[in-house]
């Protein structure tokens, strides 16, 4: 959809020089589609697109590809870019839901990816029997994990969270269930089995990519809950239609994360 990024309108006249004319507001902007900003053959595209279905890193692409990694990675991150948009779309839980947090890399010694930056904080949240989000959080604390169940959650969900002092007010939010664990195995029936099966399939596929530059661990997190949102599917015909719907010039803000 070529929305203006004024009014968010749809309807636009094409002018001469290519660019469009928003009906409502009268903007004048650029569209151009993800896709086909890159400036690659649309052979090469399809390939590099069909590999990263397959998980195939950058890096084991090296001799098979005439691409450059400068541009094998540019358009992998533009691809985890289109992932991490729609992840983000991607409308409020509700009903029961298991919430936990977790850390990432931080084994690595020396200088590369997150293990030279430490730890990266993540939360997450599943459905129970669907789909998971998850997100980089600023600190280990009540404020940062209030802040993502108020924007990923609608209010009167029944939580099932670990014993942990930061969730004490989700019982104002709506139904809470804590699992209490014995030796590390819950009591009873109740689990938060869903997020713990995320947390390892996440894991496993990051680390495939080896170091993942910090900056850009919001977009190959994003990437791990698009393949497991969609675990069921063919990637390939679906991320090829994200990237021809997404603009570039929409796309932008999200791909560098400071801090
Ligand atoms: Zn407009």
């Amino acid at each position: 959809m070529k929305r203006c990024p004024g009014c968010a309108g749809c309807r636009h006249y094409r002018l001469g020089d290519g660019r469009l004319k928003c009906r409502a507001c009268g903007l004048r902007f650029t569209w151009t589609s993800v896709w086909d900003s890159v400036r690659l053959p649309t052979a090469t595209k399809a390939r590099l697109l069909e590999l990263f279905v397959l998980g195939v890193p950058s890096y084991r692409q090296r001799f098979l590809s005439d691409t450059s990694a400068v541009s094998r990675e540019r358009f992998y991150r533009l691809v985890r870019g289109c992932c991490a948009l729609v992840e983000q779309l991607r409308e409020p839980f509700e009903g029961a839901i298991e919430c936990d947090e977790t850390t990432f890399g931080g084994a690595r010694k020396g200088k590369r990816g997150w293990g030279a930056a430490g730890k990266v904080i993540v939360f997450g949240l599943v459905k129970r029997n669907g789909c998971v989000k998850a997100m980089p959080i600023p600190a280990h604390d009540r404020a940062s994990i209030m802040r993502e169940i108020e924007a990923h959650t609608r209010e009167g969900a029944l939580y099932y969270t670990d014993e942990w002092q930061a969730y004490a007010t989700l019982k104002l939010r709506g139904e809470h269930v804590m699992i209490r664990k014995e030796k590390g195995r819950p009591a009873g029936r109740d689990h938060i089995n869903g997020i713990e099966g995320f947390w390892s399939y996440a894991k496993n596929w990051l680390y495939m990519y080896r170091g993942v530059p910090r900056q850009y661990f919001h977009l190959y997190l994003a990437e791990v809950c698009y393949r497991f949102n969609h675990r069921h599917e063919n990637l390939q015909p679906l991320l090829y239609k994200l990237l021809k719907q997404i603009s570039i010039q929409e796309l932008r803000p999200i791909l560098v994360r400071k801090g």
